[in-house]
């Protein structure tokens, strides 16, 4: 399934993708409406969404005639990892970690597909960092490492947006990987029977027609599972919370001459058996108070 958190006349609901209409789950009682709560129903809310995927009489919404937010617009948790592709390791001149290094995406960050990343007032240090990503499906802790694929509930594409200048002030990273829009998450969120291997898919990243990242999964240093051990070990995993797993090589920042993100730019983001995560770039509007 390709599930999607999306917006139709006013209205916010969970549905799935088929060719180009959205199933949608409007008027039934077993489907909750947001993306957390659909997870955490378990295999009642998942079965009676794919019945309504079978039924040739439930509703379908023509896809584009959809707004689709972030498949999760606001996960309790958006962890990510550093460092986690050995050419990527090699770019930053930094050591391979001995241990699986994790910093906080603050969820106000995320938007959808289509959404605009802005490029701040405060900085022109803009960066994509295209990642794979995947989300809980059940309440979880201390995980062995054989049993982690079953709490996964899917996996989407991430775009980790950067704001270089500000994540390199602080050690923590949080604040300028946290900037509002700087967590493009999406289209949609595809079940785990419909990915195959997650650590073999291709993962491409353009700047409008200029191929940036060309890799593949396979090249993780800690896998999908072993970073829910290790993160299950500190901290209960919670349906909707978010893992994104890390860039490969070809970031703007180490590129010669230096290749951020600029207003009018669109950075795309594909991975193989999910899709493509797309957005445009605009100068950040001005702010409220
Ligand atoms: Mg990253």
């Amino acid at each position: 399934m390709k599930l999607v958190t999306f917006n139709h006349h006013q209205q916010t609901r969970i549905g799935a993708v088929v060719a180009d209409t959205v199933v949608d789950s409007l008027g039934q009682a077993q489907i909750p409406n947001d993306m957390i709560s659909f997870l955490s129903a378990g295999g009642c809310a998942s079965e009676a969404m794919q019945a309504l995927i079978d039924n040739d009489q439930s509703t379908r919404l023509p896809l584009a005639d959809v707004k689709l937010l972030a498949p999760v617009p606001r996960p309790g948790k958006y962890l990510a990892i550093s460092l986690n592709y050995a050419d990527h390791i090699a770019e930053t001149g930094k050591e391979r970690p001995e241990y699986p290094s994790f910093f906080s995406k603050h969820s106000s960050c995320i938007i959808g597909q289509g959404d605009a990343i802005h490029r701040p007032k405060v900085s022109d240090k803009l960066d994509y960092e295209g990642e794979l990503a995947f989300v809980i499906g059940q309440r979880c802790r201390h995980v062995p490492v054989e049993q982690a694929a079953q709490v996964i509930a899917g996996f989407t594409i991430a775009n980790d947006v950067s704001v270089r200048d500000w994540q390199i002030r602080s050690p923590t990273m949080v604040l300028g990987k946290s900037f509002d829009t700087c967590g493009p998450l999406g289209p949609w969120l595809v079940t785990p029977d419909e990915i195959g291997d997650p650590h073999n898919l291709t993962l491409k990243t353009w700047v409008d027609g200029e191929l940036r990242q060309d890799s593949n999964t396979r090249h993780m240093l800690f896998n999908c599972y072993e970073m829910i051990a290790y993160l299950s070990q500190a901290m209960t995993l919670e349906p909707g919370d978010v893992i994104s797993t890390g860039t490969p090589a070809g970031v703007g920042v180490k590129m010669t001459p230096r290749g951020y993100l600029k207003p009018g730019q669109t950075v795309r983001v594909a991975i193989e058996n999910i899709g493509m995560l797309s957005n445009p770039v605009i100068v950040e509007p001005d702010g409220l108070l």
